[in-house]
């Protein structure tokens, strides 16, 4: 089970390697934003200082419409490919075949 993805950039700190930028940018996984507590207990497991939440937030919602995946924009959960309406939660735990 995959509890969080995204993207790091560290850099030297007076402490040694800290976290710079943190994001969970990953459109093949699209985690929620929600997933910070498991990267944060995985960079405070290897000692490395972070900024304690994640510095850039995306959206992901799966079309059910046409199956595509989307990052919602300013607050719009609209599909970028059928124009459908995506959902407010997040569905990625919901079989693509289901759409
Ligand atoms: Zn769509």
């Amino acid at each position: 089970m995959v509890l969080s993805a995204g993207e790091i950039a560290l850099a030297q700190g007076p402490g040694g390697w800290e976290v710079a930028e943190v994001s969970n940018q990953s459109t093949g996984y699209c985690p929620e934003a929600g997933s910070w507590p498991a990267v944060e207990e995985a960079l405070d497991r290897v000692e490395v200082a972070h900024p304690g939440r994640f510095t850039d937030e995306f959206v992901f919602r799966r079309c059910p419409e046409c199956g595509e995946r989307n990052v919602v924009k300013d607050g719009s959960f609209v599909c970028a490919v059928c124009d459908g309406d995506l959902p407010a939660t997040w569905n990625f735990d919901v079989p693509a075949e289901g759409y």
